[in-house]
């Protein structure tokens, strides 16, 4: 099945339900409104000269629009390439360049954000780019209107000589160890991952699904917009940029059922002063995701009656997820692992240098094979092959399988620290650093040393009012508690980490400023 022909069943089949609100911009669309819009961008878009295989680029936050032109471009066949909304001249141009892209559509500023600006700077750059239109201006207007120049039956056409199997979409990596990578994904890779991620959550159309994490990722338009659509659940926007305060009162206000985020946006809600002023009494489900999922957090979760909430593990190379806790876990599964494999999918724990397939419980780099595996990386041939053999897609992850085949994520190959011949998994030392009662959040990266190859260096952001903590304190709470060489050489406080846009911690930059500060 295709997107648009799965978005065509369940506009038949609830055409009345609430398909999208866009919460702060007072935006609220039925299944059948919401195809309507859908629709005309289609048209619109073949009438601007797009055809099928075109790359059509977005660049904005997340307002309605975004979704509407998901599910007009899948229409007809174009490629979407979703551009993170972080990026400034060098990436756009970038990413314009790279995947060719031909139409760019988006917002002309948001906040400090002046996209337009931004794209007339790199044009002469960008030989492919035909045009830009932005979101609500007279030329988007102009665009829509040009709908009626083209008939229901020409979209129609195209719509039925596409294959599940063609590519839909660009969707760069988040650059968290690197300069991004555009993996290609096909209707059935991100469709077919939209919807058992909603298995999974138990959605039907009486669903209200909260999405303050960004489309332009995975995270959001597949786990997000693609659950939803496929099942008939309504998708709750709650503002174009995420704000903790603005994401809970639209939960209360929307009745939300299911609530999405990254490790740092729960931390972030879960710290308002005003928490408890919130109800949140129709939360049942949500996905936790995107980095290392502290137990704390998902404890705080489900004690504060979001017993159904899951974690998800996985990559935009595959669609995004391998592995997901299931609603009914144990308490310890759910807190403590990623999960088990999702439904008509593969996966493997390997030695990263043999490449042999390791026994349960041993650490190794995780494998995934099957329908989610994106067809390659846009135009680099030699990226996709150090990836992508036989079929199975290495993520780089550490991880380690249990006997009743749950998974812990253990890091990143490129973040484990290994000092004096100790392999550290940075995510062990975090974990502990948050039993600390005045520690808020904490970050551990491993910076060069003479003496032992690596030391490590933690990044902490402590509680408003507490005592920050240095090198010796932290000493004196972790000596008897961690092994001696666990305990981490240098400290550093921080009221912010430095973070990609989907919210991630970028470690490449910390260890960067560790070493420069250290010498
Ligand atoms: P790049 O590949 O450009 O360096 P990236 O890997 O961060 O960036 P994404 O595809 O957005 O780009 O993120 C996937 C990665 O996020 C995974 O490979 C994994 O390291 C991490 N991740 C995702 N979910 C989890 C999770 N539940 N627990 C631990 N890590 C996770
Ligand atoms: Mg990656």
């Amino acid at each position: 099945e295709t997107i648009p022909d799965n978005l065509d069943a369940t506009v038949a089949r609830w055409p009345d339900r609430e398909a999208l609100v866009d919460v702060s911009r007072g935006i609220r669309w039925t299944y059948t409104e919401f195809a309507e819009q859908v629709d005309r961008l289609a048209r619109a878009l073949l009438a601007s000269g797009v055809a099928v295989g075109d790359r059509v680029g977005i660049w904005a936050p997340n307002v309605a629009e975004w979704t509407v032109t998901q599910f007009a471009t899948a229409k007809i066949g174009a490629i979407l390439v979703t551009i993170n909304p972080a990026y400034r001249t060098h990436e756009v141009a970038y990413v314009l360049e790279q995947a060719g892209i031909s139409l760019l559509l988006g917002v002309e500023s948001f906040k400090t954000s002046a996209y337009a600006d931004m794209v007339e700077e790199v044009r002469g750059d960008c030989p492919d780019l035909r045009d830009a239109v932005y979101f609500g201006t007279q030329r988007w207007e102009e665009l829509l209107a040009s709908a009626d120049r083209v008939s229901p039956d020409q979209v129609r056409e195209i719509q039925a000589g596409l294959s599940p199997t063609d590519a839909i979409n660009i969707q760069y990596t988040s650059g968290t160890t690197g300069f991004p990578k555009g993996a290609t994904l096909s209707h059935r890779n991100i469709l077919g991952n939209g919807y058992l991620v909603g298995e999974i959550c138990r959605y039907t159309e009486e669903d209200r699904v909260c999405i303050p994490v960004p489309f332009y990722h995975c995270f959001g338009m597949v786990m997000g917009n693609l659950a939803c659509t496929s099942h008939g659940a309504t998708m709750v926007i709650p503002a174009p940029g995420f704000d903790p305060a603005a994401t809970l009162s639209a939960v209360q206000t929307e009745r939300c059922t299911s609530l999405y985020g990254v490790p740092t946006m729960f931390i972030a809600e879960w710290s308002l002063p005003d928490l408890e002023d919130y109800d949140l009494s129709t939360v049942r489900t949500g996905i936790m995701a995107g980095s290392p999922c502290p137990a704390s957090m998902m404890t705080k979760l489900i004690d504060s009656g979001i017993t159904e909430m899951t974690i998800c593990y996985g990559m935009t190379e595959t669609s995004p997820v391998s592995t997901q806790t299931r609603t009914d876990d144990s308490f310890e599964r759910k807190v403590g692992t990623v999960g088990r494999v999702c439904p008509h999918l593969e996966i493997k724990v390997v030695d990263p240098v043999s490449g042999e397939t390791l026994p349960r419980g041993e650490a190794g780099e995780f494998c995934t094979k099957g329908y989610s595996v994106m067809l390659g990386y846009w135009n680099q041939p030699d990226k996709t092959a150090e990836v992508l053999r036989d079929g199975w897609m290495h993520t780089g992850d550490l991880a380690v399988m249990h006997e009743d085949g749950y998974v812990e994520i253990t890091g990143r190959i490129k973040d484990l620290v290994i000092r004096g011949g100790e392999n550290i998994y940075p995510r062990e030392i975090e974990e502990f650093l948050y039993t600390h009662p005045d520690i808020l959040d904490a970050q551990v990266v491993g910076v060069p040393d003479p003496r032992y190859g690596e030391e490590l260096c933690a990044w902490i952001r402590m509680r408003p009012g507490a005592e920050p903590l240095t090198a010796e304190t932290l000493r004196t709470y972790a000596t008897g508690r961690l092994a001696h060489y666990k305990i981490p050489r240098y400290v550093r406080i921080v009221e912010e980490f430095p973070m990609t846009v989907t919210g991630k911690v970028r470690k490449v930059e910390m260890r960067r400023t560790s070493v420069v500060e250290l010498g």
